[in-house]
């Protein structure tokens, strides 16, 4: 039975190895880049009053589309852009690779990258086409044109600042992609709100432009499942068709609701997270061994003379959870560390010196 059941599966999805992050026993978590500061209580509080006052009988209409007219006016959108809401980040990448990508169609990614636009890519039985980013972690533009004139790509995706390396392409970049390149340009703003500038401002001038951005990261809400794609209307009325119906409830909704209508309160976490990155680049710059990646997000990538998952293990053993990327391509002596409050950042950097100085 079981042969009979493996032979159901399509033989994309059975190539692939499932997107689980491990989570071993730990102290401190700065694997995933998420937020170590709660959201305000203030705001956790306003939720739960919304959500004791809207029906949970009814199928949410309401508050998915106050959600978008707050996104809206908080990021002071043109009118031609249209913005739909999915459940993280994650889903409407996919929704949008099913729209776009049919089998054996390609993809160009920039890589080392975030790994679920392979694996969304490979589901739909979709050709991911690599381009290596340079030696130092930076984008090369006309490699990239190159290879989507080439391969015919329909599309090229990237993070902006981009995990797991925190590097990021430059904004001229990504405007020449726009202009020379016959592909949808999709930029992943997931990490969007710690770096300096934005592709948000070039959405009126670009129809081939998509910009994907999430509540889990600035927002502090990855566990709420709520993100955002922007686009041209001649897109999104497509994504929508892929997207199931009420894919975001109420309780994501109100809740994205609060916190974009208290997005001020969150400011001096964002400040804070940034200082805290910064002291952490030049503690981690001040480690005999260790050479940090300048980066534009809340985590950093470094580069270790001693084997990544020795040093990986050592810190787990202190309670310490990093992320091993020496997997990655251009990374094998990589790992990455999320930036989390002042305390856990000098116990991360005071156990990384000592174990680096272990013999
Ligand atoms: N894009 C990138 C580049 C990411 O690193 C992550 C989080 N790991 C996501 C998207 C996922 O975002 P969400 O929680 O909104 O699904």
């Amino acid at each position: 039975m079981d042969d009979r059941i493996w032979n159901l599966i399509r033989p994309e999805v059975r190539a692939l190895e499932s997107y689980r992050v491990g989570i071993p026993p730990h102290r401190i978590k700065l694997n995933q880049n998420e937020s170590s500061i709660e959201l305000p209580d203030s705001i956790k509080e306003e939720i739960v009053e919304r959500l004791r006052v809207v029906p949970w009988s009814r199928y949410p209409r309401q508050a998915r589309s106050e959600l978008g007219a707050a996104l809206r006016e908080a990021l002071d959108l043109p009118e031609e852009i249209e913005i739909v809401t999915g459940n993280g980040s994650n889903e409407l990448i996919q929704a949008l690779f099913a729209t776009v990508l049919g089998p054996g169609e390609k993809i160009v990614v920039p890589v080392p990258t975030f790994l679920l636009y392979r694996q969304f890519a490979a589901i739909l039985g979709a050709e991911v086409v690599d381009v290596l980013l340079d030696a130092d972690l930076g984008y090369d533009a006309e490699r990239i044109i190159e290879a989507i004139g080439r391969t015919e790509a329909k599309a090229v995706v990237f993070a902006r600042p981009n995990n797991p390396t925190g590097t990021s392409i430059r904004i001229e970049a990504v405007e020449r992609l726009l202009e020379n390149a016959d592909a949808l340009v999709v930029v992943d703003e997931a990490y969007g709100e710690f770096a300096d500038d934005t592709v948000l401002t070039l959405l009126p001038r670009y129809a081939n432009l998509v910009v994907l951005r999430t509540f889990s990261k600035a927002f502090r809400s990855a566990g709420l499942r709520i993100g955002y794609l922007l686009a041209h209307s001649v897109l999104t009325e497509q994504v929508v068709k892929v997207l199931p119906p009420f894919n975001t409830g109420i309780v994501s909704c109100e809740a994205a609701l609060s916190i974009v209508r208290h997005r001020a309160l969150l400011r001096p976490g964002l400040e804070q997270t940034l200082a805290e990155r910064d002291r952490m680049v030049e503690a981690l710059e001040g480690i005999r061994g260790i050479t940090p990646v300048p980066s534009e997000a809340n985590f950093i990538c470094f580069r270790t003379e001693k084997p990544p998952r020795s040093v990986f293990d050592r810190l787990l053993d202190r309670g310490i959870l990093v992320r091993d990327i020496s997997g990655y391509p251009l990374l094998a002596d990589c790992l990455r560390v999320s930036v989390g409050t002042s305390d856990e950042n000098r116990t991360f950097v005071t156990a990384l010196e000592e174990i680096m100085e272990e013999r």
